[in-house]
């Protein structure tokens, strides 16, 4: 597999090695783009396609996005983005958010949704902020048995054992309609 930005009539491949498959064609000597996009070579089935652009949606600054915690660290999380500005997205890009200055120690577990604004992209790095109201975690589960959590102020108990933990909550935690599909 390799990719990289293609634009209409680019050759992408011979057609003596692949197929022309999406949005591509075949000029009978090199299969060629028939779009902007992302090269893809499926050495597999042998199939040259371009993944257009629209399917490689990439949150822009000022985008609200929901997404799950993929890591979680002692100053930051990493959180594969789901949603942005609550429209589904296939692109499964990663956006890293700094919860250094948030004074509590569980501010996201991993697995966790959470809903952040984009604030910029830095060194191929989406950066995004949960220190706002509106923003934090959506939904999560007991650290300690993975039973339901309701909320208490700002932090959490869990229905099953009592744990109390904290998380940053977001002031729609515990709505079940955050995603509008
Ligand atoms: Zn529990």
């Amino acid at each position: 597999m390799s990719e990289s930005t293609t634009f209409p009539g680019d050759e992408i491949a011979s057609i003596e090695e692949f197929e022309a498959g999406n949005n591509t064609f075949d000029d009978g000597d090199m299969v060629r783009a028939a779009t902007v996009g992302e090269k893809f070579l499926d050495r597999k089935t042998r199939i040259a396609s371009i993944k257009h652009p629209k399917t490689l949606s990439i949150p822009k600054v000022g985008d609200i996005i929901i997404g799950s915690v993929a890591a979680a660290m002692s100053s930051m999380i990493a959180v594969t983005v789901e949603y942005i500005n609550g429209k589904p997205t296939t692109s499964k890009v990663e956006c890293v958010c700094s919860t250094r200055n948030l004074r509590k120690k569980n501010v996201a577990l991993i697995n966790d949704i959470v809903t952040l604004k984009i604030v910029n992209h830095l060194n191929g790095t989406i950066h995004a902020t949960i220190d706002e109201p509106n923003l934090g975690v959506l939904f999560t589960k007991c650290r300690k048995c993975g039973g339901k959590v309701v909320q208490m102020r700002d932090a959490i108990k869990c229905t099953e054992c009592s744990w109390i933990d904290e998380r940053k909550l977001s002031t729609s935690f515990g709505s079940s309609d955050f995603v509008r599909l």
